[in-house]
């Protein structure tokens, strides 16, 4: 099944759940041809049939978008699991200072995109990095509670007075309108000898998507109206690192990403990890892409 899109984006008035939706083309290459991969309730999953990126289309227009985000209780549970995310993020940070080190790049500035509640920035200004954050929702005042400097906004409007060392964007690129846009700008605002990092989801990992399938007797959708959080975008491994390369970065190492919160998450990370390093096949539900400016 294939389906053409309409003009570049175009909303077709609210639906029977009370909001809009609209079409899009693909944000990689600019495409309006796609298959139709899953179509469950209104939201459409289409893969485009020129560079393989997955995304919602038609998908819910931008005002619905914002007014989800602006609910605090989806934050909620961040709180709660408050020390299985730091034992996380405490992964993370080890293997990314481990990577700055391995390219020069020394103890400096560094800014994340989308940063939430700011357990991770915390955690690196403990280690005597000068931080930054940007942040679109009022959970941002959590960062500025713990000292960090925060942007409260989108990316795009920033205007800071300098660069960064390193500029992180932790599965925050799914949710947005424009993932090519904001990684543009991310790129004018790395300084030239900088580093990114980007973890996302992993739209090729199917081993818990068949256990969750299985275990609730129903078919698991990339995306439904009941989705706890809304990925516009799906991304695999190589259409992450055929945006970064459009954006103009030079990949320097991919990995598994770790975002597990529990003890059994953790431990299906360290497989994934074990099985990407000798792989070379991400069996995980994240990826990652460190990268440098071309
Ligand atoms: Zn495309």
């Amino acid at each position: 099944m294939s389906g053409k899109a309409k003009k570049e984006i175009k909303t077709c008035g609210a639906n029977n759940m009370g909001y809009g939706l609209e079409y899009t083309k693909c944000n990689l290459c600019g495409s309006g041809s796609y298959d139709i991969l899953q179509n469950p309730d209104s939201f459409r999953i289409v893969k485009c049939k020129k560079c393989g990126l997955i995304y919602v289309n038609p998908r819910p227009d931008q005002k619905y978008i914002k007014e989800f985000y602006s609910k605090t209780s989806n934050y909620a549970e961040w709180h709660k699991q408050k020390e299985g995310r730091e034992k996380m993020w405490e992964k993370r940070v080890k293997e990314l200072v481990g990577v700055a080190n391995e390219n020069n790049i020394q103890k400096g500035s560094i800014l994340d995109i989308g940063c939430g509640i700011g357990t991770f920035l915390s955690m690196m200004k403990d280690k005597g990095w000068r931080c930054s954050g940007t942040e679109i929702s009022e959970i941002a005042l959590d960062s500025l509670e713990r000292g960090i400097d925060v942007f409260v906004g989108p990316i795009e409007n920033m205007k800071p007075n300098k660069r960064f060392d390193i500029i992180t964007i932790w599965h925050v690129l799914e949710h947005l309108p424009d993932p090519l846009k904001t990684l543009n700008k991310a790129n004018s605002l790395l300084k030239d000898e900088g580093m990114i990092v980007v973890a996302v989801p992993n739209a090729e990992e199917r081993i818990f998507l068949f256990l969750k399938t299985t275990i609730r007797m129903k078919r698991q959708y990339l995306f439904s109206k009941d989705s706890k959080e809304i990925h516009l975008y799906h991304f695999s491994q190589s259409s992450l690192r055929k945006m970064m390369e459009k954006a103009g970065f030079t990949i320097i190492k991919e990995a598994v990403d770790t975002p597990g919160i529990t003890f059994a998450r953790r431990f299906f990370d360290d497989i994934a990890g074990f099985v990407f390093r000798i792989t070379g096949k991400n069996i995980g539900i994240a990826l990652k892409i460190y990268a440098k400016k071309q």
